[in-house]
Protein backbone atom coordinates (compact mmCIF):
# COMPACT_ATOMS: atom_id res chain seq x y z
CA UNK A 1 0.00 0.00 0.00
CA UNK A 2 0.91 3.56 -0.64
CA UNK A 3 2.13 5.72 1.80
CA UNK A 4 0.25 8.87 2.48
CA UNK A 5 2.23 12.65 1.83
CA UNK A 6 -0.69 14.65 4.19
CA UNK A 7 0.22 14.90 7.85
CA UNK A 8 4.29 15.06 6.78
CA UNK A 9 6.51 18.68 8.40
CA UNK A 10 8.12 20.52 5.62
CA UNK A 11 11.35 18.79 6.84
CA UNK A 12 9.69 15.08 6.74
CA UNK A 13 9.31 15.96 2.72
CA UNK A 14 12.70 17.32 2.42
CA UNK A 15 14.11 14.47 3.84
CA UNK A 16 11.75 12.16 1.48
CA UNK A 17 12.58 14.13 -2.00
CA UNK A 18 16.41 13.99 -0.82
CA UNK A 19 17.18 11.61 -3.04
CA UNK A 20 15.20 12.39 -6.18
CA UNK A 21 15.21 16.36 -5.97
CA UNK A 22 17.76 17.60 -3.05
CA UNK A 23 16.39 21.90 -3.65
CA UNK A 24 16.03 22.81 -0.49
CA UNK A 25 12.96 24.44 -1.81
CA UNK A 26 11.11 21.38 -3.66
CA UNK A 27 9.71 20.24 -0.30
CA UNK A 28 8.41 23.91 0.39
CA UNK A 29 6.76 23.33 -3.40
CA UNK A 30 5.13 20.37 -2.31
CA UNK A 31 3.77 21.29 0.85
CA UNK A 32 2.57 24.53 -0.20
CA UNK A 33 0.84 22.22 -3.12
CA UNK A 34 -0.46 19.48 -0.43
CA UNK A 35 -1.57 21.74 1.81
CA UNK A 36 -2.61 25.80 0.79
CA UNK A 37 -3.66 24.21 -2.32
CA UNK A 38 -5.28 21.13 -1.67
CA UNK A 39 -4.27 19.39 -4.96
CA UNK A 40 -5.95 15.80 -5.16
CA UNK A 41 -3.57 14.63 -7.96
CA UNK A 42 0.40 14.44 -7.09
CA UNK A 43 0.22 15.21 -11.01
CA UNK A 44 -1.15 18.64 -10.70
CA UNK A 45 1.80 19.97 -8.22
CA UNK A 46 3.28 21.77 -11.30
CA UNK A 47 6.22 23.44 -9.34
CA UNK A 48 7.62 20.51 -9.40
CA UNK A 49 9.24 18.82 -12.59
CA UNK A 50 7.23 16.52 -14.21
CA UNK A 51 10.11 13.47 -13.34
CA UNK A 52 9.65 14.35 -10.06
CA UNK A 53 5.53 14.29 -10.00
CA UNK A 54 5.41 11.33 -11.88
CA UNK A 55 7.82 9.38 -9.42
CA UNK A 56 5.91 10.66 -5.99
CA UNK A 57 2.83 9.83 -7.79
CA UNK A 58 4.17 6.28 -8.75
CA UNK A 59 5.20 5.72 -4.84
CA UNK A 60 2.83 7.82 -2.44
CA UNK A 61 -0.73 8.91 -2.32
CA UNK A 62 -1.63 11.93 -0.73
CA UNK A 63 -3.85 10.93 1.59
CA UNK A 64 -5.22 7.08 2.44
CA UNK A 65 -8.39 9.03 4.22
CA UNK A 66 -11.55 8.48 2.22
CA UNK A 67 -15.24 10.20 3.04
CA UNK A 68 -17.32 7.04 3.11
CA UNK A 69 -20.89 9.06 3.39
CA UNK A 70 -22.02 12.39 4.44
CA UNK A 71 -24.72 13.38 6.52
CA UNK A 72 -26.72 16.57 5.35
CA UNK A 73 -28.74 18.42 8.33
CA UNK A 74 -31.33 20.55 7.44
CA UNK A 75 -29.10 23.73 9.42
CA UNK A 76 -26.17 23.12 6.96
CA UNK A 77 -24.32 20.96 9.47
CA UNK A 78 -22.27 18.57 7.76
CA UNK A 79 -21.70 15.14 9.12
CA UNK A 80 -18.60 13.40 7.94
CA UNK A 81 -17.56 9.62 8.25
CA UNK A 82 -14.87 8.43 7.11
CA UNK A 83 -12.79 5.68 6.56
CA UNK A 84 -9.18 5.38 7.57
CA UNK A 85 -6.57 2.87 5.55
CA UNK A 86 -7.78 -0.78 8.05
CA UNK A 87 -11.10 0.02 7.80
CA UNK A 88 -11.71 1.79 10.75
CA UNK A 89 -14.17 4.90 10.39
CA UNK A 90 -14.24 8.16 12.22
CA UNK A 91 -16.23 11.29 12.55
CA UNK A 92 -15.87 14.94 11.51
CA UNK A 93 -18.66 17.62 11.08
CA UNK A 94 -18.75 20.91 9.12
CA UNK A 95 -20.52 23.42 10.45
CA UNK A 96 -21.57 26.94 9.07
CA UNK A 97 -21.90 29.78 11.15
CA UNK A 98 -23.02 33.13 10.38
CA UNK A 99 -19.50 34.81 10.52
CA UNK A 100 -17.12 31.97 10.57
CA UNK A 101 -17.25 28.51 10.07
CA UNK A 102 -16.09 25.58 12.18
CA UNK A 103 -14.81 21.67 11.74
CA UNK A 104 -15.09 19.65 14.44
CA UNK A 105 -12.30 17.21 14.37
CA UNK A 106 -11.47 13.95 15.82
CA UNK A 107 -8.08 12.65 17.62
CA UNK A 108 -8.62 9.01 18.10
CA UNK A 109 -10.79 6.14 16.92
CA UNK A 110 -13.41 5.49 19.61
CA UNK A 111 -12.26 7.15 22.73
CA UNK A 112 -10.63 5.10 25.89
CA UNK A 113 -12.29 7.77 28.41
CA UNK A 114 -15.61 6.68 29.83
CA UNK A 115 -17.96 9.51 29.62
CA UNK A 116 -21.21 8.75 30.82
CA UNK A 117 -23.37 10.84 28.82
CA UNK A 118 -21.11 9.91 25.34
CA UNK A 119 -21.98 7.41 22.63
CA UNK A 120 -18.32 7.79 21.63
CA UNK A 121 -17.37 5.58 24.77
CA UNK A 122 -19.23 3.28 23.92
CA UNK A 123 -16.81 2.13 20.82
CA UNK A 124 -13.44 2.27 23.49
CA UNK A 125 -10.05 2.75 22.10
CA UNK A 126 -9.88 1.83 18.60
CA UNK A 127 -6.66 3.79 17.95
CA UNK A 128 -5.01 6.48 18.33
CA UNK A 129 -5.39 8.63 14.91
CA UNK A 130 -2.03 9.86 13.32
CA UNK A 131 -1.45 13.76 12.41
CA UNK A 132 -1.95 13.22 8.46
CA UNK A 133 -5.24 11.35 9.53
CA UNK A 134 -6.39 14.48 11.19
CA UNK A 135 -5.23 17.21 9.09
CA UNK A 136 -6.90 14.83 6.41
CA UNK A 137 -10.51 15.47 7.81
CA UNK A 138 -10.33 19.53 7.24
CA UNK A 139 -8.83 18.66 4.38
CA UNK A 140 -11.41 15.82 2.71
CA UNK A 141 -14.01 18.28 3.87
CA UNK A 142 -12.19 21.96 2.35
CA UNK A 143 -11.86 19.80 -0.75
CA UNK A 144 -15.40 18.44 -0.65
CA UNK A 145 -17.11 21.66 0.22
CA UNK A 146 -14.99 24.35 -2.28
CA UNK A 147 -13.17 22.28 -4.53
CA UNK A 148 -9.25 21.70 -4.43
CA UNK A 149 -7.17 24.42 -5.21
CA UNK A 150 -10.03 26.97 -3.79
CA UNK A 151 -9.71 29.44 -0.44
CA UNK A 152 -12.50 28.83 1.98
CA UNK A 153 -14.58 31.35 1.51
CA UNK A 154 -14.75 32.70 5.14
CA UNK A 155 -12.61 32.37 7.96
CA UNK A 156 -11.91 28.44 9.84
CA UNK A 157 -11.98 27.23 12.62
CA UNK A 158 -11.39 24.34 14.14
CA UNK A 159 -12.41 22.53 17.05
CA UNK A 160 -10.54 19.28 18.42
CA UNK A 161 -14.05 18.21 20.38
CA UNK A 162 -14.65 14.95 18.45
CA UNK A 163 -14.48 11.73 18.67
CA UNK A 164 -11.47 11.05 21.20
CA UNK A 165 -9.67 12.64 24.40
CA UNK A 166 -6.61 14.96 22.00
CA UNK A 167 -4.41 15.31 24.95
CA UNK A 168 -4.23 11.44 24.91
CA UNK A 169 -2.76 11.24 21.83
CA UNK A 170 -0.78 14.29 22.34
CA UNK A 171 2.07 14.11 19.61
CA UNK A 172 0.41 13.42 16.69
CA UNK A 173 -2.18 16.50 17.58
CA UNK A 174 0.52 19.27 18.41
CA UNK A 175 1.55 17.80 15.21
CA UNK A 176 -1.54 18.15 13.67
CA UNK A 177 -1.83 21.40 14.85
CA UNK A 178 1.57 22.49 13.70
CA UNK A 179 0.44 21.72 10.30
CA UNK A 180 -2.49 23.20 10.48
CA UNK A 181 -1.13 26.73 11.64
CA UNK A 182 2.08 26.72 9.02
CA UNK A 183 2.42 29.69 6.92
CA UNK A 184 3.21 27.77 3.89
CA UNK A 185 0.04 25.32 4.53
CA UNK A 186 -3.27 26.21 5.77
CA UNK A 187 -2.17 28.94 7.73
CA UNK A 188 -4.75 28.58 9.95
CA UNK A 189 -4.08 31.25 13.17
CA UNK A 190 -3.41 29.02 16.64
CA UNK A 191 -5.83 31.04 18.02
CA UNK A 192 -8.69 30.17 15.65
CA UNK A 193 -8.07 26.21 16.85
CA UNK A 194 -9.45 25.09 20.38
CA UNK A 195 -8.59 21.72 22.12
CA UNK A 196 -11.48 20.33 24.27
CA UNK A 197 -9.81 17.84 27.30
CA UNK A 198 -12.11 15.95 29.97
CA UNK A 199 -8.94 16.84 32.01
CA UNK A 200 -5.89 15.36 31.30
CA UNK A 201 -3.94 17.15 34.09
CA UNK A 202 -0.09 16.50 33.21
CA UNK A 203 -1.12 16.93 29.37
CA UNK A 204 -2.59 20.72 30.29
CA UNK A 205 0.34 21.57 32.42
CA UNK A 206 2.27 20.25 28.86
CA UNK A 207 0.69 22.54 26.72
CA UNK A 208 1.10 25.37 28.54
CA UNK A 209 4.51 25.01 27.75
CA UNK A 210 4.12 25.03 23.64
CA UNK A 211 5.09 27.64 21.46
CA UNK A 212 2.41 26.97 18.95
CA UNK A 213 -0.42 25.99 21.32
CA UNK A 214 -4.51 25.57 20.75
CA UNK A 215 -6.73 27.72 22.58
CA UNK A 216 -8.14 25.53 25.60
CA UNK A 217 -11.28 24.02 26.26
CA UNK A 218 -12.44 21.84 29.60
CA UNK A 219 -15.73 19.63 29.36
CA UNK A 220 -16.72 19.60 32.93
CA UNK A 221 -19.71 18.41 33.73
CA UNK A 222 -19.78 18.44 37.17
CA UNK A 223 -19.18 20.66 40.01
CA UNK A 224 -18.87 18.19 42.64
CA UNK A 225 -15.68 15.69 42.72
CA UNK A 226 -18.53 12.70 44.00
CA UNK A 227 -20.88 13.42 40.64
CA UNK A 228 -17.70 13.87 38.53
CA UNK A 229 -16.42 10.76 39.56
CA UNK A 230 -19.36 8.33 38.09
CA UNK A 231 -20.19 10.80 34.80
CA UNK A 232 -16.73 11.47 33.83
CA UNK A 233 -14.23 8.83 35.55
CA UNK A 234 -11.33 10.43 34.47
CA UNK A 235 -11.74 12.52 37.22
CA UNK A 236 -10.76 9.76 39.76
CA UNK A 237 -7.51 10.32 38.38
CA UNK A 238 -7.54 14.15 38.04
CA UNK A 239 -9.92 15.44 40.75
CA UNK A 240 -11.24 18.79 40.39
CA UNK A 241 -9.24 20.37 42.49
CA UNK A 242 -5.74 19.37 40.61
CA UNK A 243 -7.47 19.80 36.90
CA UNK A 244 -9.08 23.10 38.47
CA UNK A 245 -5.38 24.17 40.03
CA UNK A 246 -3.56 23.13 36.16
CA UNK A 247 -6.23 25.81 34.52
CA UNK A 248 -5.50 28.66 37.02
CA UNK A 249 -1.69 27.91 36.90
CA UNK A 250 -2.48 28.10 32.65
CA UNK A 251 -0.66 31.22 31.41
CA UNK A 252 -3.34 32.74 29.26
CA UNK A 253 -2.51 35.03 26.60
CA UNK A 254 -3.97 38.28 25.60
CA UNK A 255 -7.76 38.21 25.28
CA UNK A 256 -7.62 34.61 25.88
CA UNK A 257 -10.28 32.74 28.13
CA UNK A 258 -10.59 28.71 29.42
CA UNK A 259 -13.97 27.17 28.13
CA UNK A 260 -15.28 25.74 29.94
CA UNK A 261 -18.41 22.98 28.39
CA UNK A 262 -20.96 22.05 30.89
CA UNK A 263 -23.64 19.44 29.49
CA UNK A 264 -26.58 19.78 31.06
CA UNK A 265 -28.10 16.29 32.51
CA UNK A 266 -32.04 17.21 33.76
CA UNK A 267 -32.30 16.23 37.25
CA UNK A 268 -28.06 15.87 37.92
CA UNK A 269 -26.11 18.84 37.20
CA UNK A 270 -28.62 21.39 35.92
CA UNK A 271 -29.69 22.93 39.18
CA UNK A 272 -29.63 26.32 41.09
CA UNK A 273 -26.75 24.81 43.53
CA UNK A 274 -25.14 23.54 40.62
CA UNK A 275 -24.40 27.01 39.06
CA UNK A 276 -23.46 28.51 42.35
CA UNK A 277 -21.12 25.61 43.22
CA UNK A 278 -19.60 26.54 39.16
CA UNK A 279 -19.43 30.15 39.83
CA UNK A 280 -17.22 29.39 43.53
CA UNK A 281 -15.24 26.63 41.35
CA UNK A 282 -14.60 29.18 38.56
CA UNK A 283 -12.73 31.18 40.76
CA UNK A 284 -9.32 32.99 39.66
CA UNK A 285 -9.39 31.67 36.55
CA UNK A 286 -10.04 33.44 33.34
CA UNK A 287 -13.36 31.30 32.35
CA UNK A 288 -16.00 31.00 30.01
CA UNK A 289 -18.67 28.79 29.99
CA UNK A 290 -20.60 27.46 26.94
CA UNK A 291 -23.47 25.17 28.28
CA UNK A 292 -24.58 22.55 25.96
CA UNK A 293 -28.20 21.43 26.25
CA UNK A 294 -28.01 17.44 25.97
CA UNK A 295 -28.81 15.90 22.96
CA UNK A 296 -30.45 12.55 23.79
CA UNK A 297 -29.86 9.05 22.95
CA UNK A 298 -32.17 6.37 23.54
CA UNK A 299 -29.03 4.22 24.64
CA UNK A 300 -28.19 6.30 27.48
CA UNK A 301 -30.21 7.36 31.09
CA UNK A 302 -29.86 11.31 30.37
CA UNK A 303 -32.70 13.86 29.44
CA UNK A 304 -32.38 17.01 28.23
CA UNK A 305 -32.96 19.89 30.80
CA UNK A 306 -35.42 22.00 30.38
CA UNK A 307 -35.10 25.42 28.62
CA UNK A 308 -36.45 27.49 31.91
CA UNK A 309 -33.54 25.61 33.91
CA UNK A 310 -30.95 26.48 31.19
CA UNK A 311 -31.98 30.00 30.91
CA UNK A 312 -31.46 30.15 34.92
CA UNK A 313 -28.52 28.60 34.90
CA UNK A 314 -27.11 30.95 32.52
CA UNK A 315 -28.60 33.57 34.47
CA UNK A 316 -26.56 32.95 37.85
CA UNK A 317 -23.64 32.28 36.02
CA UNK A 318 -23.76 35.78 33.83
CA UNK A 319 -24.93 37.31 37.13
CA UNK A 320 -21.52 36.47 38.86
CA UNK A 321 -19.49 38.54 35.41
CA UNK A 322 -19.03 34.55 33.88
CA UNK A 323 -19.50 35.20 29.97
CA UNK A 324 -21.87 32.39 29.52
CA UNK A 325 -23.14 30.85 26.11
CA UNK A 326 -25.60 28.72 25.30
CA UNK A 327 -24.80 26.52 22.87
CA UNK A 328 -27.60 25.31 20.54
CA UNK A 329 -26.90 21.54 19.17
CA UNK A 330 -26.39 21.54 15.98
CA UNK A 331 -27.59 18.90 13.08
CA UNK A 332 -29.73 17.27 15.87
CA UNK A 333 -31.47 15.50 13.43
CA UNK A 334 -28.08 13.82 12.17
CA UNK A 335 -26.51 12.69 14.86
CA UNK A 336 -23.70 15.49 14.94
CA UNK A 337 -23.51 17.13 18.36
CA UNK A 338 -20.87 16.84 20.65
CA UNK A 339 -20.47 14.13 22.38
CA UNK A 340 -22.53 12.27 20.18
CA UNK A 341 -20.16 11.62 17.17
CA UNK A 342 -19.97 7.77 16.10
CA UNK A 343 -22.91 5.48 17.08
CA UNK A 344 -26.01 8.02 17.54
CA UNK A 345 -27.54 4.90 15.81
CA UNK A 346 -27.11 1.08 16.43
CA UNK A 347 -25.85 0.38 13.00
CA UNK A 348 -23.59 3.16 12.56
CA UNK A 349 -22.00 1.92 15.98
CA UNK A 350 -22.00 -1.57 14.34
CA UNK A 351 -20.05 -0.08 11.19
CA UNK A 352 -17.79 1.56 13.14
CA UNK A 353 -16.78 -1.30 15.09
CA UNK A 354 -16.49 -3.63 11.57
CA UNK A 355 -13.34 -2.96 9.45
CA UNK A 356 -14.21 -3.33 5.93
S1 LIG B 1 -16.84 13.03 25.96
FE1 LIG B 1 -14.89 13.13 24.85
S2 LIG B 1 -13.39 12.36 26.36
FE2 LIG B 1 -15.40 11.71 27.12
S3 LIG B 1 -15.67 9.63 26.27
FE3 LIG B 1 -16.61 11.09 24.82
S4 LIG B 1 -15.00 11.49 23.30
FE4 LIG B 1 -14.01 10.60 25.12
Amino acid sequence: MREALLGRTREELKELLRARDPKPYRAHQLFEALHRRRIVDLRAATDLPLPLREALAAEYVITDVEVADVFQASDGTRRYLLRLRDGVRIESVWIPEPYADTICLSTQAGCPLACQFCMTARLGLLRNLEAGEIVAQAWLILNDLYGPEAKPKRGLNLVLMGMGEPLLNYENVMKAIRLFCDSRGMNISQRRITLSTAGVVPRIRRLATEPIRPELAISLAATTNALRDQLMPINRRWPLEELLAACRAYPLRRNEWISFEYVMLEGINDGEEDARRLIRLLRGIRAKVNVIPYNPAPELPFASSPESRIARFQQILRAAGIPTFIRRPRGREIAAACGQLAARQREDLAALLTPS
